[in-house]
């Protein structure tokens, strides 16, 4: 990943392109190159407000919003399994290809209709129960602190 391709996106005011810097970010755990985007911020800041990134069940500013939090997180000595606890997007299964965590046990609740994940932070160990919901039109997932 490029510097300059992640700062083109962002200030190209266009919705696709800057969701799309949004999850290359949030799938980065290169602390070098967060602590080169970080004086980059405030431009993203301004150049995106402008912008209406639309969002049908979520607003999408929330998920730009995450990953500037999230490159600040990093910067400050942070963990990538931040970006878990604000949000109810994070599939684990996807997570765990990515070699973010590992899920340690999967288990059923059919009257639920829930299923629980153990899983356990690549990068800090620090582990997490999961819930996947199927409520709605598409499953989300509660994260908290094991
Ligand atoms: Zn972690």
């Amino acid at each position: 990943m490029e510097i300059d391709q992640i700062i083109q996106k962002f200030e190209s005011r266009d919705k696709h392109q800057i969701l799309d810097a949004v999850w290359l970010l949030l799938d980065c755990t290169d602390r070098d190159f967060m602590f080169e985007l970080l004086p980059h911020l405030p431009q993203f800041h301004k150049k995106v407000k402008a912008v209406d990134l639309g969002g049908v069940f979520y607003q999408n500013s929330k998920h730009f919003d995450l990953a500037m939090a999230y490159v600040k997180h990093v910067c400050d000595g942070g963990c990538h399994c931040f970006i878990y606890k604000s949000t109810s997007l994070f599939n684990p299964i996807p997570q765990e290809k990515k070699g973010h965590l590992t899920i340690l046990s999967t288990s059923d609740n059919i009257e639920l209709y829930q299923v629980n994940f153990e899983v356990e932070c690549s990068y800090c160990n620090k582990r997490f129960g999961v819930t996947e919901v199927h409520g709605g039109h598409v499953p989300w997932y509660q994260w908290c602190a094991a």
